[in-house]
């Protein structure tokens, strides 16, 4: 089975899936859309309320402006992939629990192994903070790359919804971080990994990253 093939049938099981108590709560499984290929991949944190009900990430308001973004730096949403860290909507809109995240971690590893994205743009500060393995906040994060999992360059930025609430200051942010995307994307391929990850200093992040943990 192809990667397409293996992707498609891994979404399958996570709509099947009953291995953490958001299973209960959840009107839909919102398991990830996108090109299956592509050379980008946002991850969100959890699907919203509309998610749950449609059953596809990044809709509504925060969504019109993720793809409006996207348009700026001349890529289409279907050009894309975009997915969250839990597939279940946790109730209230509350932050997903340490064992939910654990319970949906093969499924956003298995997106990452066969998607294959060369850059990955975390969204808001809960999977910065999570992906990044830091306690550091998105502010001061945010602007730079990171040399992350199996050499992939991970962007964090605001979520939209924060720019939605934020105002100018925070889609100035978003737009500054999107350009860097771009760059990135326009960019030859890296060298395999040096050790050294960080831009700062002072570490925000640990040298070595895993997928989170
Ligand atoms: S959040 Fe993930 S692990 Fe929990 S039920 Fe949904 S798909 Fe399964």
């Amino acid at each position: 089975m192809n990667a397409v093939a293996r992707l498609a049938a891994l979404r399958e099981e996570a709509l099947a899936c009953t291995a953490c108590r958001l299973a209960e709560t959840r009107t839909k499984v919102v398991f990830g859309v996108g090109d299956p290929q592509a050379d980008l991949m946002f991850i969100g944190e959890a699907p919203g309320r509309n998610e749950d009900l449609q059953g596809e990430p990044f809709v509504g308001a925060a969504g019109k402006l993720l793809t409006r973004l996207l348009a700026e730096i001349g890529l289409d949403r279907s050009e894309v992939y975009i997915a969250n860290v839990v597939k279940c909507r946790p109730p209230g809109n509350r932050d997903p629990r340490p064992d939910e995240i654990d319970a949906c971690k093969p499924f956003l590893r298995g997106q990452l192994e066969l998607v294959d994205p060369r850059v990955v743009v975390t969204l808001g500060n809960f999977a910065t903070k999570l992906l990044l393995r830091t306690e550091t906040g998105i502010t001061r994060l945010r602007g730079h790359t990171y040399r992350w999992w199996r050499g992939k360059t991970l962007i964090p930025t605001y979520h939209p919804a924060a720019a939605l609430r934020g105002g100018d200051r925070v889609l100035a942010a978003m737009r500054e971080d999107f350009a860097l995307v771009r760059q990135t994307l326009d960019a030859p391929p890296e060298p395999p990994p040096e050790p050294e990850v960080h831009p700062d200093p002072e570490p925000a992040v640990p040298r070595q990253l895993g997928l989170f943990g």
